[in-house]
């Protein structure tokens, strides 16, 4: 079965990227890093402390130190790691069945030019399982 981006179900854009994604990030931080953020790396973040004016955030630095930074804000961007609802106990477990994902990626040399023939949807086990 092919399935096309643009046969979509409603209004509004009818393309999309493919980007690799680390290079994404990297050119995203690197601009970030232009418009003048200290930016850190390979860093932990392992405590917070809220008052109404200002937050306390522990990190683990590269280096293995503790190190305690002040701040106005703080902005969460952990992902699934979900680091602020760990730390403020906020984790609620979800209700949804348990899934499992396997990631992986090929090297395919039968790629077509044809648009939207390279990605296949393929569902089995009574559509309870696709890849
Ligand atoms: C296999 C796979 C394929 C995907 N394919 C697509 C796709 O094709 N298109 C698409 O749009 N989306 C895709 N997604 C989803 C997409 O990757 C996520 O939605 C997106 O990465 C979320 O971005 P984020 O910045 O919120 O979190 P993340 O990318 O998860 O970034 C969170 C960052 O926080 C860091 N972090 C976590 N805990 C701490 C801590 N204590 N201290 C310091 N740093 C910490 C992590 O190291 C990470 O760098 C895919 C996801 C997976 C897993």
């Amino acid at each position: 079965m092919f399935i096309f981006f643009s046969d979509k179900f409603s209004a509004g854009w009818s393309w999309t990227w493919q980007v690799k994604r680390a290079e994404f990030d990297k050119v995203l931080i690197e601009e970030v890093k232009r418009k003048g953020v200290a930016v850190r790396f390979n860093c932990t973040f392992t405590d917070v402390s809220c008052s109404r004016n200002e937050q306390l955030i522990t990190y683990q630095s590269s280096e293995g130190k503790q190190v305690v930074v002040q701040s106005k804000y703080v902005i969460d961007a952990s992902g699934y790691g979900r680091v602020l609802p760990r730390l403020f106990d906020l984790n609620i477990q979800s209700k949804l069945s348990p899934r499992g994902t396997i990631f992986t990626q090929v090297n395919d040399v039968n790629r077509t030019e044809k648009a939207g023939h390279n990605i296949f949807v393929h569902a089995f086990n009574n559509n309870t399982a696709w890849l």
